[in-house]
C-alpha cells in the first residue's frame, strides 16, 4: 500500500521546489540591484550604442533584443517590472570576469554556450562577457596561456566566476588528468584556481555529478567539483550539455544582483531546476489520459503520445527543457520523439542505464525526497492504470535479469 501510494505521489503530482515570494521581497531585490547596476554602469560599461551596433550586425534589432529580454526575465522567475533592469544588466555584463577551465570532458558545454541563444549570439558572450581565460577560444597556447591565467587570476583576484567544465579523475593520486609543463593534475589545478574565485560554477553533468567519465567501473575515479572544493560557494548548472540560457542567466543574475541565484540541495539553481520535465513536457496531458507509445514509429508515436514505456525519465529529472528547449527554442529531446534520458540528474550515466526501458519505481528515483514538496493530484482510474504499467515494467525487469 505504501509502494502505491509512493508511485501515485511521484508520477501524478506536481513536484516543485520552489515557495512562492511576496511582492516586498521583488520590489527590495529590484531596489538593491538597481544600485548596483547603477554603479557598474558608472565603470565603463557596453554602451547601447555599442549594443544595438552588435545586434545590428548580427541581423537583429532592439525590438528582438528586448524579445529575448522578455523571455530571459520570465525564465529567471522574476516579475516583468525586472525587464527593463535585465536590459541594462546585459550592458554590464563586461564588469564580471569569468575564466572557465575544461577538465575531464568533451567540450559540449562551451560548444552549447558558444550556440547560446540571444540577441547577439556569439558577440553577446565573447563581446560583452569578460571571458578572460578559456583554452578552446583563445590565441595563446602553452606557456603564454599559463601566462594568460595567472595574470587574470592576479588581476581579478576574489572577483572572478570559475566555470569548470569537465570532471575530476582523484584515482591514483589524480594522474589521470595533469595540465600544463608542470604536469599539475586536476585535482590541484581546481583546488589553485577555486582558491581566488568569488564562486564556481560547475557546468554539465560531469563537472557537477561525474556525469558519463564517472560511469562504471569509473577507472580515473571521476568525481563533479562539489566533491573537491568545500570552502567556496559552488553553483551546479547539470545537463548533457547544460543548456547555455542556463548557464547565460546565472551569469546575468549574478551581475545584477551580486548574489547567487537560489539553490537546491544539490546546488542547482532552482530558476532552471526547480521543476520536472514531466511537469512542463507537452506530452503530460497524454501520460494523464493513460495514452503511451508502445513501439516506435506506432500510431500514438505519430500522434505524440507520451513516451514513459519508451523509457522517458522525465518524471525522475529535474530541469527546464520544455520550456526554455535547445536550438534557439525550437526544439528539445522529448518534442523530437525521444524520452529524455536524464541527462541531469546525480548519477547519470549509469542510473538510468536502460534509456529505452520504462523505469520501474524506486524509491531512490522519487523526486519527491529531492524536493520534499509534492501534492497528489491523480484521479483513481489513472492511478490504478500505472499501477498495472509499473507491475508490467517490473516483470520485463525480472525477466531481464536486472
Ligand atoms: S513524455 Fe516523459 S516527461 Fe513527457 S509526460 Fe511522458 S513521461 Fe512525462
Ligand atoms: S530532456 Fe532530459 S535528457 Fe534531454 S537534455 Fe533535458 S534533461 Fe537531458
Amino acid at each position: 500500500m505504501e509502494y502505491d501510494l509512493a508511485v501515485q505521489k511521484s508520477l501524478y503530482s506536481k513536484v516543485t521546489g520552489i515557495e512562492k515570494k511576496e511582492d516586498d521581497f521583488y520590489k527590495e531585490l529590484y531596489a538593491r540591484s538597481e544600485k548596483r547596476i547603477d554603479a557598474l554602469a558608472k565603470t565603463n560599461p557596453f554602451t547601447e550604442e555599442e549594443l544595438n551596433e552588435v545586434l545590428v550586425e548580427d541581423g537583429y534589432d532592439r525590438r528582438d533584443f528586448m524579445k529575448w529580454v522578455s523571455a530571459t526575465t520570465a525564465m529567471l522567475m522574476l516579475p516583468g517590472f525586472f525587464e527593463p533592469l535585465v536590459a541594462k544588466t546585459v550592458q554590464v555584463l563586461n564588469r564580471v570576469p569569468v575564466i572557465w577551465i575544461n577538465l575531464q570532458d568533451c567540450a559540449g558545454n562551451s560548444e552549447a554556450f558558444l550556440r547560446t541563444d540571444g540577441p547577439t549570439v556569439d558577440e553577446l558572450i565573447l563581446d560583452i562577457i569578460t571571458l578572460e581565460f578559456h583554452e578552446l577560444l583563445m590565441a595563446p597556447s602553452g606557456e603564454q596561456a599559463e601566462l594568460q591565467l595567472e595574470n587574470a587570476m592576479t588581476a581579478f583576484k576574489d572577483e572572478y566566476l570559475l566555470f569548470v567544465e569537465g570532471s575530476i579523475p582523484t584515482a591514483e593520486n589524480g594522474i589521470y588528468g595533469t595540465i600544463g609543463t608542470s604536469g599539475e593534475t586536476y585535482v590541484d589545478h581546481l583546488t589553485r584556481l577555486s582558491a581566488d574565485a568569488k564562486a564556481i560554477v560547475a557546468v554539465g553533468t560531469c563537472a557537477t555529478f561525474g556525469g558519463v567519465p564517472a560511469a562504471a567501473p569509473n577507472p580515473t575515479g571521476a568525481r563533479g567539483v562539489m566533491d573537491i572544493v568545500k570552502n567556496k560557494p559552488i553553483i551546479n548548472i547539470p545537463a548533457c550539455p547544460a543548456n547555455p540560457a542556463n548557464m547565460l542567466g546565472v551569469i546575468l543574475l549574478y551581475v545584477m544582483t551580486g548574489e547567487l541565484p537560489e539553490l537546491d540541495g544539490l546546488l542547482r539553481p532552482k530558476f532552471a531546476f526547480g521543476y520536472r520535465i514531466h511537469d512542463a513536457c507537452e506530452r503530460r496531458v497524454h501520460f494523464d489520459a493513460g495514452e503511451y507509445v508502445e513501439e516506435w514509429g506506432d500510431a500514438a508515436a505519430q500522434a505524440g503520445h507520451c513516451l514513459y514505456k519508451m523509457g522517458c525519465k522525465g518524471p525522475m529529472t529535474f530541469n527546464n527543457c520544455p520550456t526554455v528547449k535547445y536550438n534557439r527554442g525550437t526544439s528539445w529531446p522529448v518534442a523530437a520523439g525521444h524520452g529524455c534520458i536524464g541527462c541531469s540528474e546525480p548519477g547519470f550515466f549509469d542510473k538510468f542505464e536502460r534509456f529505452e526501458a520504462p523505469t520501474p519505481y524506486n524509491p531512490k528515483y522519487n523526486p519527491a525526497s529531492d524536493m520534499g514538496v509534492y501534492a497528489a493530484t491523480a484521479g483513481l482510474g489513472l492511478f490504478t492504470a500505472f499501477k498495472q504499467l509499473t507491475k508490467d515494467s517490473v516483470a520485463q525487469e525480472a525477466e531481464n535479469g536486472n
